[in-house]
């Protein structure tokens, strides 16, 4: 029998050494006998069973027998191989493709229309191409029952407010929850509320209703007032962060509120955004880069580069304090860390149009809220059904992503962003090079934040996935 190693990565943590297995998506510690293993089958590409057990005994003072136990435990997690390709591990593990169940989750754009006129905006100041529009009460109502209908078996659905600026038409926000709460009690299931919401509007009645429903409220800013203001004006010119911040506290005091910024390259320094609107009261941040096909706005490969640096400083502080049992507000690890524990392993990049899609006021139903206002995106309507479901997920497919086959973080990335991927490539399937090498390195670090907890504070990870453990400090 000749060994050879499977497909890892290797991680020293201050001298504890772990292996990221890529086609199960779990982390390994290696004791340093295993270790000496992997390490000489890496080197040498195929080895006899005997030789290697041989020279890593000879070498470590350890008996055959151990070194033979510790190269059969490897080849049970699929770190090493059998040069015929047998090992347990060398497959995926889990493939996850959900895609012949319904749609469980449903973005509803009910105001196509905005308040505000931000410069980077990717929906046309919230029209989508088209003209302003408000959903109708009787859209709601089909929007709902196709929710509820698409997947009969989902017990929790998710029903998410967007628009534009939702809350241009609370009205309609109001009546599709209460129809949705109504069948969902009448039916044994459960509904998750979420809002994105540009804060201008929100009054006491509002931050009641949605804290009435448990709604998960996000709210975009994108920093200090100086920042903010010059990318999210209102359409007269005049900064909306004054506003923003004296309308919020209801928000903050009622309702799961985070925050959500979205980075330019007018200001890239990640730190200072995020623990700014720590200070305004947010109890979470999350930082995304734009997505502009704008070169004033989008970020350049050294952009990318300052904005990691940031990234990590804010990772390590998230770290520390998970060190010391604490929970510090930075949404964009804890993403990672959740994918990490729970091994993701993915063959979608997001859930578009495999849980969820977005219907716009006209009764389109589109592959993600970005894409809305696309007709080649367009996966239906709320009248003839998902049409080009299973046409638009072949399209974004892991496997049919150009340049992700040889990629570590492939089952974890599974592709980036489609949206991105067609704006800044032209094409769903093909990843913009210097987002990709930001992913890589992005992963890279939230893979290296997460062994350093697993190591040193494991309760705090099994404490942080404990879907109640949000409950209680929210
Ligand atoms: S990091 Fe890049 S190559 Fe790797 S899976 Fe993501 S998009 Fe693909
Ligand atoms: S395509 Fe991009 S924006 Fe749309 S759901 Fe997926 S990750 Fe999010």
């Amino acid at each position: 029998m000749e060994f050879r190693a499977g497909e890892f990565v290797a991680i020293d943590r201050r001298g504890r050494q772990l292996a990221w297995h890529v086609p199960a998506s779990a982390l390994y510690g290696l004791d340093p006998l295993s270790l000496r293993l992997l390490q000489r089958v890496q080197e040498q590409g195929t080895v006899p069973a005997e030789r290697l057990s041989t020279e890593i005994a000879s070498e470590t003072g350890a008996t055959g027998e151990a070194v033979r136990a510790a190269a059969m435990d490897l080849l049970a997690l699929g770190l090493l191989l059998t040069s015929g390709g047998a090992g347990s591990g060398g497959h995926r593990l889990v493939d996850l493709a959900p895609r012949r169940k319904g749609i469980s989750a449903l973005v509803v754009h009910v105001a196509h229309t905005c308040n505000l006129a931000c410069h980077y905006c990717y929906a046309d100041e919230g029209r989508y191409g088209g003209r302003d529009s408000l959903m109708t009460e009787e859209t709601a109502r089909r929007y709902v029952d196709f929710l509820f209908d698409s997947d009969p078996e989902a017990p929790r659905l998710r029903l998410t407010f967007f628009g534009g600026e939702p809350l241009l038409n609370f009205k309609v926000v109001r009546l599709a929850a209460d129809l949705a709460r109504e069948r969902a009690a009448r039916e044994g299931r459960k509904v998750l509320f979420a809002m994105t919401t540009n804060g201008t509007l929100v009054t006491d009645e509002v931050a009641d209703y949605l804290a009435e429903i448990d709604c998960a409220v996000t709210v975009s800013i994108d920093g200090s007032r100086e920042t903010n203001d010059a990318l999210r004006p209102f359409h007269g010119g005049q900064g909306s962060y004054d506003r923003v911040v004296a309308r919020i506290g209801p928000l903050l005091e009622r309702c799961r509120t985070v925050a959500r910024v979205t980075l330019t390259r007018r200001d890239l320094d990640a730190v200072s955004i995020v623990e700014h609107l720590l200070g305004v009261g947010f109890r979470e941040v999350g930082i995304t880069p734009v997505d502009a096909g704008d070169p004033r706005f989008d970020l350049s490969p050294r952009d990318y580069d300052t904005l990691l640096e940031g990234l990590a400083v804010l990772s390590d502080r998230y770290r520390d304090h998970a060190l010391e049992g604490r929970r510090y507000g930075f949404a964009n690890v804890e993403t990672l860390l959740k994918a990490f524990h729970q091994g993701h392993n993915k063959d979608y990049a997001c859930g578009a149009a495999v849980a969820m899609v977005a219907g716009s006021p006209d009764g389109k139903l589109s592959l993600c809220h970005r894409f809305v206002g696309k007709p080649e995106f367009q996966v239906g309507t709320l009248s003839g059904g998902l049409e080009r479901r299973e046409e638009l997920l072949d399209r974004v497919h892991l496997a049919n992503r150009t340049d992700c086959g040889s990629c570590w973080a492939r089952y974890v990335c599974s592709g980036g962003c489609h949206y991105a991927n067609h704006l800044h490539g032209g094409d769903v399937r093909q990843t913009h090079v210097a987002h990709c090498d930001y992913l890589r390195a992005w992963y890279r670090k939230g893979l290296e934040v997460y062994a350093d907890i697993a190591l040193d504070n494991p309760a705090f990870i099994a404490r942080f996935i404990d879907p109640d453990y949000l409950c209680a400090v929210q």
